[in-house]
């Protein structure tokens, strides 16, 4: 006997791959054959997933413009005992894809939103980037217009997490001469990009060296891109041979002992306390 992997009057948010087809969980297939009706971005392209996965279910398509108008006829369908699916054209639905509004209405109208978990290109790109992952932010898509990006940038600035930017090809040369601009070349970033398809290929560097690669290939510049920017790291500064600390330091070496001053020192300029102790006693020498 098949399993029954859905519900009546339950709709589920399905993750589909974003190149390798393999790449749909077991789950997410049986859902896909089992539901009523799938709501998908475009049917086209969904059409050639269903025939893939043998699902032979019918499609509505549901998109950013169409969301909130068809929202109603999908409560009525889950009122009725459907079940019903909500995929996108790749990836997890809701990341920079529609179903927000959908998702919303949904559970307003007391019914339930399941998750079948899969891919997601920002996680997919976060796990082979070779930067820090415990703490990031995901920025989604860039304004198309250079000044508004260059905003965008500046608020990013010191931002000290990870950051993560989807990003299309005829943008992202620009997006990175635009990151060059406003991070400087040293910043690191790994650009991902067409990944788990054919041409996949994660570039991993400064900001500078990873622009020079995209622009001497033009290959680069082509398919789909996921940007990993590492995040702002304060550059300590070297307090031990700053003059103004050094005149203190010797001021106050006159009036208490070594650690008395290594104490205050390290208190209003930071750094460690042991330091500046040493600094002291190097005084001695001198
Ligand atoms: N919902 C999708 C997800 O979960 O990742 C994202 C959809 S969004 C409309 C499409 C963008 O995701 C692309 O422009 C690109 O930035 C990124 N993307 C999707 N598939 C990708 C892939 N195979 N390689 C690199 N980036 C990809």
């Amino acid at each position: 006997m098949i399993e029954k992997h859905v519900k009546s009057g339950e709709i589920y948010i399905v993750s589909t791959p974003i190149g390798h087809l393999d790449d749909i969980t077991e789950r997410a297939r049986q859902v896909l054959c089992q539901v009523d009706l799938i709501c998908a971005e475009d049917t086209r392209h969904s059409g050639r997933l269903l025939e893939a996965i043998g699902s032979k279910v019918p499609m509505m398509a549901l998109h950013e413009h169409n969301e909130a108008q068809k929202a109603d006829s999908i409560i009525e369908r889950l009122a009725q005992g459907q079940s019903l699916a909500l995929i996108s054209d790749a990836g997890t639905p809701l990341i920079s894809d529609p179903g927000y509004v959908l998702v919303n209405h949904v559970i307003a109208a007391g019914y339930r939103v399941v998750p079948v978990p899969g891919v997601s290109a920002v996680v997919t790109a976060l796990s082979v980037a070779g930067l820090p992952t415990d703490r990031w932010l995901f920025e989604g898509f860039l304004p198309s217009k250079s000044s508004a990006r260059i905003k965008r940038f500046e608020a990013l600035e010191k931002q000290k997490c990870t950051v993560v930017f989807y990003e299309s090809s005829h943008r992202i040369e620009k997006s990175l001469e635009d990151m060059v601009l406003v991070f400087g070349d040293q910043r690191p970033v790994s650009v991902a990009r067409e990944l788990t398809k054919n041409f996949e290929t994660v570039l991993r560097g400064t900001l500078g060296e990873v622009l020079e690669q995209v622009q001497a290939d033009s290959n680069q510049q082509k398919g789909e891109f996921v940007v990993v920017l590492g995040g702002f790291v304060e550059e300590e500064k070297d307090l031990l041979t700053d003059p103004t600390i050094i005149l203190l330091a010797k001021e106050l070496q006159q009036a208490l002992p070594p650690k008395k001053a290594a104490t205050i020192l390290a208190k209003v300029f930071g750094g460690h306390k042991r330091d500046y102790y040493n600094l002291i006693l190097s005084f001695d020498h001198e």
